[in-house]
């Protein structure tokens, strides 16, 4: 055996940056008083807290004041829909969102519509995009808020967040974007894109877990997430995680002073693993669309056979992967996301997501491309459906 190990799956989650974690270091033993504290050893936290603000407003083009740091993106995601769901309830209980959306939008959205709010899940074509058209079409006059991610967490097609974004700020309706996958890969401006609210994730860019954060445009009206004392301008009270969001301060400082080096590095990466296993794998598609999405960001489909039987041989190999998120493995369901862009549940099941990021290099591919055709044989050679396509039976794929 050998003892080669390839991360390959950097949209689950990322490596805390050792520049992130000695950054974080001495507020837990060291620099631990409690930030609301008066005296001046306190003080420091309060101030390391506000310099992280300042990092990750500087990073989304928004101003200090609006942004709130959260336990994960997840909560981001949760308070941003049911906070303004239940902040302008008097205006209506419409919301927009789509059909390809992350378990912590789908799953809030799904809970608001028990309680009374109605919710559009618009469609997406083959490659996972929404058009701004679907979204002007599907307003009503009860419609208060639009929650449409930035950019997929599974097949990476990024939306055209910017047009989006215009049309609603006309129609004077909130948009909110999901976009824990795009912070630190793609640019983002808040103000530019005339985005109301943001949620994003310290851990996907190289941050500590446990760790997020939700930008709330000044005068959007939202309710608070935690009751309790004055922490965050008492919108999300709880004694503040101060080495937490230090690490997510200097994480996305890094992140975002580096995206376009770090994407051209991440996209050869990408396409050359593409183009190779297009050309040297038969009966294969690519989910996602081929060039608006993230720039490490591959989701394969093979024919005749399941993608955990490809992940557990390429895992032999010292190869982490993924068949699609994190959160829905352990789930034989097929994605949601695939069956959302028309991938027949055969091919589904035969998904596999390879996600680049900063340590991967041309050898881990090299390595990648020398391992992965030879599993997807032995698989087929197992596959009593492969056997019928050698013979000309019918194939899905292509
Ligand atoms: C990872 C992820 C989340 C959840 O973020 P956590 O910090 O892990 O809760 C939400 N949305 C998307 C698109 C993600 O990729």
């Amino acid at each position: 055996m050998n003892n080669r190990f390839v991360y390959l799956d950097h949209a689950a989650t990322t490596a805390m940056r050792p520049e992130v974690y000695e950054a974080m270091q001495s507020y837990f033993i060291e620099r631990y008083g409690n930030p609301s504290s008066i005296y001046s050893f306190a003080r420091d936290g309060k101030k390391a807290i506000e310099g992280a603000r300042d990092k990750v407003a500087g990073a989304l083009g928004a101003r200090a004041e609006e942004i709130f740091f959260t336990g994960s993106g997840t909560e981001a995601d949760n308070w941003a829909i049911k906070g303004v769901a239940y902040a302008n309830k008097f205006k209506g209980n419409h919301i927009i969102t789509t059909s390809i959306e992350h378990h912590a939008v789908l799953n809030t959205c799904q809970y608001l519509e028990g309680d009374g709010f109605e919710v559009t899940y618009l469609p997406v074509d083959e490659n996972g995009l929404v058009t701004p058209e679907q979204v002007e079409r599907a307003i009503k006059s009860n419609t208060i808020l639009i929650s449409i991610m930035f950019a997929n967490n599974e097949i990476g097609t990024i939306q055209p967040i910017a047009e989006i974004g215009k049309l609603t700020r006309k129609r004077g309706i909130y948009f909110h974007t999901d976009a824990v996958q795009a912070v630190g890969n793609v640019p983002i401006n808040v103000a530019e894109m005339n985005i109301d609210l943001l949620s994003l994730s310290g851990h996907k860019f190289y941050g500590p877990k446990g760790i997020g954060s939700l930008y709330i445009r000044k005068g959007v009206k939202i309710t608070s997430f935690l009751h309790g004392g004055a922490q965050e301008r008492g919108r999300r009270a709880s004694t503040e995680n101060v080495p937490a969001i230090v690490g997510l301060g200097k994480a996305i400082e890094m992140a975002s002073s580096n995206i376009e080096e770090e994407s051209r590095k991440l996209i050869a990466l990408r396409d050359r693993t593409i183009d190779e296993v297009m050309k040297g794998i038969p009966f294969v598609k690519l989910n996602g669309h081929r060039s608006q999405r993230l720039p490490g960001n591959i989701n394969f489909s093979f024919e005749f056979i399941e993608g955990e039987s490809v992940l557990l041989m390429l895992d032999m190999k010292g190869i982490a992967a993924s068949t699609g998120s994190a959160c829905t493995s352990g789930s034989l369901d097929p994605s949601h996301i695939l069956l959302a862009i028309g991938v027949l549940p055969e091919l589904a099941n035969g998904s596999l997501r390879l996600t680049f990021g900063e340590e991967n290099t041309q050898e881990d591919v090299d390595y990648l491309l020398e391992v992965l055709p030879a599993i997807v044989e032995r698989l087929r050679e197992m596959s009593p459906l492969y056997e019928g396509v050698e013979i000309g039976g019918k194939s899905y794929a292509v």
